[in-house]
C-alpha cells in the first residue's frame, strides 16, 4: 500500500481539518484525539509522508526521526506525563488495528491509578 496524501492526518497537517493542537514543530504535530479512549489522549505524528512505524523508521532521515521523537518527549513533558505516567501505542497495518494510514503514536494518560 502506498501513502495516500488525502488521509485525515495529512489534511490536519495541511490545515484543511481543524484540531486541538498540543504542540508542533517543523517535524511533528500533536493534537487531541477526537474520540478519546483515556482521560488524556493525544496523537503525535510526523509531518513527513509516512504510512506507519516501519516506513517511518525505514525511510525517514535521521533529522526527521530525531525531530519526531524529540517532539514526542516535548509533548510528554508539556502534559506532565513524565511525572504522572503514560502509555504509548502505535497501531500498524490493518492487522494491527490501524485506521488512519499516516504514522502516529497514541499517548494515553490520566488513568485512575496515576
Ligand atoms: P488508529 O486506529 O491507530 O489509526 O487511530 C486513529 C485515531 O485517530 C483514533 O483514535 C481516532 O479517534 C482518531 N481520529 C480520527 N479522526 C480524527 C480527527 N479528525 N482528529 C483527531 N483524531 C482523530
Amino acid at each position: 500500500m502506498s501513502y495516500d496524501s488525502n488521509n485525515i492526518f495529512a489534511k490536519i497537517i495541511r490545515g484543511e481539518i481543524p484540531c486541538e493542537i498540543v504542540d508542533e514543530s517543523a517535524f511533528f504535530i500533536s493534537f487531541y484525539d477526537l474520540y478519546p479512549k483515556a482521560p488524556i489522549h493525544v496523537l503525535v505524528i510526523p509531518k513527513g509522508e509516512f504510512e506507519n512505524a516501519f516506513s517511518f523508521h525505514n525511510d525517514a532521515t535521521q533529522e526527521q526521526i530525531y525531530g519526531f521523537y524529540q517532539g514526542l518527549n516535548q509533548v510528554i513533558a508539556k502534559l506532565d506525563l513524565n511525572n504522572i505516567g503514560f502509555k504509548l501505542l502505535s497501531n500498524n497495518g490493518v492487522g494491527g488495528g490501524q485506521e488512519i494510514f499516516h504514522y502516529h503514536v497514541h499517548l494515553l494518560g490520566g488513568f485512575e491509578n496515576s
